[in-house]
């Protein structure tokens, strides 16, 4: 077993995902296979819960795991289908030795965080290790070396990189920021070496540096950086403002990390010389596509954009594919009750209504899909976004004029979206959610079917309520057709409106899906439809 343990020092949002995940991409493109942990010190058992608000959005995974969307950049960068196993959290931890305490598994013994939590900190994390059959597993520890909720997970892989051999099989890589000060404009060590300083007194001596700063780091910073904390010199590495996320693997190939690491490690990769030229490719139609559109992005999470995240990397990955920038509007749905959409969404050429929870909101969210539908102008909805467009056709299109979901009004006398029938009269104690990936069959010669190329795909869910069956023939004959449906076609999982140039939204979560080399087709048709709009215009 082999690791990458990257942690962060002197404050958060440095990126330390993005390095973690580009280190893996470089080493797979060395055709090592690599598989990636995240690790939460939070007390929450997993991100199901969290205000993305605060944390960003929720990832869902094939299994149905909630988690850091952190894990979101580790699926998209590497290509690789994760499981809850990968995001390892206090709250997991905690959860699994206090049952076990409760059991006796300890026969007796006094419960202590050395050894039995770390303990089991390093099952999960050697089990990862172990079932992913890798050559090198990145373990990324969240948070910033210094807080008292990451210590058990420092000590914990401290402990294992002993066991497992610290000189052949780990590499530390400490990733810190590198201010710049004043007028002067001079790179400034000294927090990147009181955050080595205190990561060596936990006993761990990083064998890379990642300094963040807003430019390349002078050769001088670098030879300081080295000597004050003892690394070698070509194991300081820079990590520059970057024009995209995807350009982070190239920037770190540059300066050698990947053969820095495989020398480390004694590696053997299937390859000398990196072949970086498909993500060079993919990453020059990000920076400098040949046009670009407008599309908005309807929500109450709009103040923080990571709320949306893999919907925001979904379309880069479509416009990547027609060689066409994407420029975000963020629309705060609650605008659009009293403002004109009109005057808000004039000069976008989509709109997408992303998921959500909870009744605020929803009506601004209705009246956007009310205006993409009058105005022909193209829309996606996912989850909620398709919720609230079969709530605007039922009252618009059918004369159901108090139809709504009843998440948002239990007494409607139109409930066209409904609990699931499983999860009925659970609503008050908490229903359960439908989470993960199940098979959705798409009707053939649909618009669905054009973009998706296929009839059975596999789509991530995350909801209580849904398309209530008891509509499903009136809103056929109203032309909005469900092309893809789920359980013997009990399920509504897409809708598609006739007569409009691309209106369509899914129940699923394909935002999850989407890949550098294969965006989400959702999310592609969206994109298309946006471009042949702006060249209508
Ligand atoms: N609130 C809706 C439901 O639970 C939609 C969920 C979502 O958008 N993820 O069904």
């Amino acid at each position: 077993m082999k690791f990458i343990f990257v942690t962060g020092g002197v404050l958060s949002g440095l990126g330390k995902g993005i390095t973690a995940s580009s280190i893996g991409k470089l080493l797979q493109c060395r055709g090592l296979k690599v598989s990636a942990i995240k690790i939460d010190p939070y007390l929450n058992i997993d991100a199901g819960t969290m205000n993305p608000f605060e944390h960003g959005e929720v990832y869902v995974l094939d299994d149905g795991g909630e988690v850091d969307l952190d894990l979101g950049n580790y699926e998209r960068f590497l290509d690789i289908s994760m499981t809850s196993g990968n995001n390892i959290t206090t709250g997991k931890v905690y959860q699994t030795v206090i049952d076990k305490e409760r059991r006796g598994d300890y026969l007796g013994k006094t419960v202590q965080i050395i050894p039995h939590v770390t303990n089991e900190i390093k099952e999960r994390i050697t089990k990862v290790a172990r079932d992913s059959n890798s050559d090198v597993t990145i373990v990324e520890l969240g948070g910033t070396v210094g807080d008292i909720e990451s210590m058990p997970f420092l000590e914990a892989v401290r402990q294992l990189s002993v066991e497992v051999g610290r000189d052949e099989n780990c590499t530390f890589v400490h990733t810190t920021l590198v201010p710049i000060l004043g007028s002067v404009g001079e790179q400034k060590t000294k927090p990147t070496q009181h955050s080595v300083k205190e990561l060596m007194a936990l006993g761990i001596k990083p064998d890379v540096i990642v300094g963040r700063a807003s430019d390349y780091l002078d050769e001088g910073i670098k030879a300081k950086i080295s000597m004050f904390c003892d690394v070698s010199k070509d194991a300081v590495v820079s990590a520059p403002d970057a024009r995209s996320i995807y350009e982070v693997p190239i920037i770190l190939e540059r300066q050698g990390v990947s053969d820095l690491i495989v020398r480390k490690m004694r590696l053997k990769p299937l390859t000398k010389q990196i072949d970086l030229r498909t993500w060079e490719g993919f990453l020059k139609r990000i920076i400098e596509p040949r046009e670009h559109v407008n599309i908005a992005i309807v929500g109450k999470y709009t103040d923080l954009a990571d709320s949306y995240l893999s919907h925001l990397e979904a379309l880069n990955h479509a416009g990547a594919m027609e060689d066409c920038g994407v420029c975000f509007v963020f629309v705060d749905s609650d605008r659009l009750i009293n403002e004109d959409p009109a005057k808000v969404m004039g000069d976008v050429h989509g709109i997408l209504v992303p998921g959500g929870f909870g009744i605020r909101g929803v009506e601004g969210k209705i009246a956007a899909a009310r205006y993409a539908r009058e105005n022909k102008l193209p829309y996606a909805g996912v989850c909620l976004g398709f919720q609230v467009a079969t709530i605007e056709i039922a009252r618009d299109l059918m004369g159901l004029q108090d139809a709504n979901s009843t998440e948002f009004d239990a007494s409607t006398s139109s409930p066209v979206i409904d609990i699931m029938p499983e999860q009925k009269g659970l609503e008050a104690k908490g229903a359960t959610m439908r989470l993960g990936a199940e098979m959705v069959n798409i009707k053939e010669g649909s618009k669905a079917h054009s973009l998706y190329g296929a009839t059975e795909v596999w789509e991530r869910h995350r909801h209580r309520y849904e398309v209530n069956p008891d509509y499903i023939e009136s809103f056929e004959k109203a032309g909005w057709i469900f092309t893809g449906r789920c359980e013997e076609g009990h399920r509504m999982e897409m809708g598609e409106l006739q007569g409009h140039p691309f209106f369509m939204a899914t129940q699923f979560h394909p935002e999850f899906k989407s890949r550098p080399e294969r965006p989400s087709p959702l999310h592609s048709g969206l994109l298309r439809a946006a471009l042949d709009r702006k060249k209508s215009f």
